[in-house]
């Protein structure tokens, strides 16, 4: 099973998208922390792409494509992956349309994650803080701000693609972590189904 996670930065599909891996052995692709490997690898790549990262906007589509044509097509992904923060662009959908249908196969579930804008910013405070000085560097309000405005103009139009294709899956992002793994589950098939309405516990 091939699986895409879309959603706005914090929106908590890296957390998700290794849960998905633990439970069911299929392949978290997370394009930011291959990117991040690069920079800190100082490899020629690494070097063309750092002030783009940090500065919150996307590298180009030719290196993404390339990057993720050459993973998937890895031994580790054979029994299926996930893919977090890829595609990010119509560009990169449609390239990754056309890369799969060369090998027979195809993307059988896009979960999109759905987090009000103002959870996102205390999401991204929280992890800049527990991170202390390892914090990603595009991790602050002001570039959170700019990854936003990216995220709409630029991998929002991704969606309609995949809702014309009958794949697409809304996730209320706001829940707790575990409702949100069940949502997920229940959307997939897998696991135990649709996510139990949650009662609040007792004194609550
Ligand atoms: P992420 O860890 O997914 O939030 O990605 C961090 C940063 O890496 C993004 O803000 C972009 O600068 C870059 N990036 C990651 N994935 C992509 C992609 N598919 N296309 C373009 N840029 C990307």
């Amino acid at each position: 099973m091939n699986i895409i996670l879309l959603g706005p930065p914090g929106a908590g599909k890296g957390t998700q998208a290794a849960r998905l891996e633990e439970s069911y052995g299929l392949k978290q692709l997370s394009t930011g922390d291959m990117l991040r490997a690069a920079v800190a690898s100082g490899s020629d790549l690494g070097k063309e792409v750092q002030a783009i990262i940090d500065a919150g906007d996307l590298v180009s589509d030719d290196i993404m494509v390339r990057m993720i044509e050459q993973r998937i097509a890895q031994d580790d992904c054979a029994k299926g992956f996930i893919l977090d923060g890829f595609p990010r662009t119509e560009a990169q959908a449609e390239a990754l349309d056309t890369m799969l249908g060369k090998s027979g196969s195809k993307i059988d579930a896009v979960l999109v994650m759905e987090v009000d804008e103002e959870e996102l910013f205390n999401r991204i405070e929280t992890r800049a803080k527990e991170a202390g000085d390892s914090a990603r560097a595009d991790d602050n309000a002001e570039t959170l701000r700019k990854r936003l405005g990216v995220y709409k103009e630029q991998t929002a139009p991704v969606l309609p693609f995949y809702e014309a294709k009958g794949v697409l899956h809304k996730i209320d992002g706001m829940a707790s972590m575990d409702d949100v793994t069940r949502q997920i589950e229940g959307a997939l098939g897998l696991g135990g189904g649709p996510a139990p309405r949650q009662t609040a516990a007792p004194g609550m």
